[in-house]
């Protein structure tokens, strides 16, 4: 049988390595803008219906049929007037950030691929749509992988790592290693450090992604920024303390059509400042902590645990 991952209950334990994160910082955190509006699933895109996850929109508890507008400009929101609200709060602080981005969503939208390609910022894939990896064949994820890097490297620059919407298929591992050229994957969410794990006798590196630390709370449970500003603070605050013994990640997940509206936005500028005020963050991209993991903890023949 083809590789698939197993389930890891251990991890670390109670003594994880020391990153030895640059400048002997006490954490690394890394922001993630999710560039997705113009791939999701969509009445046009063959779908039959209009995506309104991760937005005000409420298609399925009013039965609508066919095209749902008002969710679509919810999306449109993403690419219009989100994206480059965040942008600019990153790029007025000259600081980094990371992309994961679907790649018919800048196909869709040149302006914004440009301004990306300028940035300096990473590249992460988040597939050729914004669609659910798991429910593909494994002929058609090998398809939509190629087609990702293929159609992100025309547009934005080729991405280093690979993440799938919400999860991966069993497959998406083994597909990733095998299409190659991808530096890590972020399909995990079981951990604050980096790993290695072993994929049919080739290294993949995991780098371990949040729905914890993430905007995507304001779709279910929140309403004020002041509550998303206060969940990362205390989230930072406590890798921060931890980091004094045991140093870890933290990966702040952002939508453009959630936290890129203003009332929300206000939150990202307020942790944005308290984390500048902090002596011993080092706020990297993601390829970034890949590669010094890579460096400072090279593959030694088997994963974590194997
Ligand atoms: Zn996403």
């Amino acid at each position: 049988m083809s590789w698939q991952p197993k389930r890891d209950f251990l991890g670390y334990g109670a003594n994880p390595p020391d990153p030895k994160w640059p400048n002997g910082a006490r954490i690394a955190v890394n922001f993630v803008m999710n560039y997705e509006e113009g791939s999701e699933p969509s009445v046009q895109d063959g779908e039959g219906y209009t995506e309104t996850g991760l937005t005000e929109g409420t298609t399925s508890s009013m039965g609508l049929k066919g095209r749902d507008l008002a969710g679509e400009s919810m999306f449109e929101y993403g690419s219009r007037a989100g994206f480059w609200r965040l942008m600019r709060a990153f790029q007025e602080r000259g600081l980094p950030m990371t992309v994961f981005a679907c790649a018919l969503a800048f196909e869709r939208n040149a302006e914004s691929a440009a301004a990306v390609k300028a940035s300096g910022f990473d590249i992460c894939s988040h597939g050729w749509r914004w669609i659910k990896h798991f429910d593909l064949t494994e002929a058609e994820e090998r398809d939509h992988i190629q087609k990702a890097v293929k159609s992100l490297t025309s547009t934005v620059g080729a991405p280093a790592g690979w993440y799938c919407r919400y999860g991966p298929s069993v497959n998406t591992r083994r597909l990733v290693v095998e299409h190659g050229g991808f530096t890590y994957d972020s399909d995990y969410y079981g951990d604050d450090l980096p790993f290695w794990q072993t994929v049919e006798g080739k290294p993949q590196l995991v780098v371990p992604y949040s729905l914890a630390n993430n905007d995507g709370k304001y779709a279910n449970t929140m309403s004020h920024s002041d509550q998303w500003f206060n969940l990362m603070k205390d989230a930072f605050d406590v890798l921060y303390r931890e980091g004094a013994q045991q140093p870890k990640m933290m990966s702040i997940g952002m939508h453009m059509r959630i936290l890129g509206h203003p009332g929300r936005t206000a939150g990202l500028w307020r942790l944005l400042d308290y984390l500048q005020s902090q002596k011993g963050v080092w706020i990297a991209r993601r390829v970034d902590i890949a590669k010094h993991w890579a460096a400072t903890h090279p593959y030694a023949g088997k994963g974590l645990n194997e």
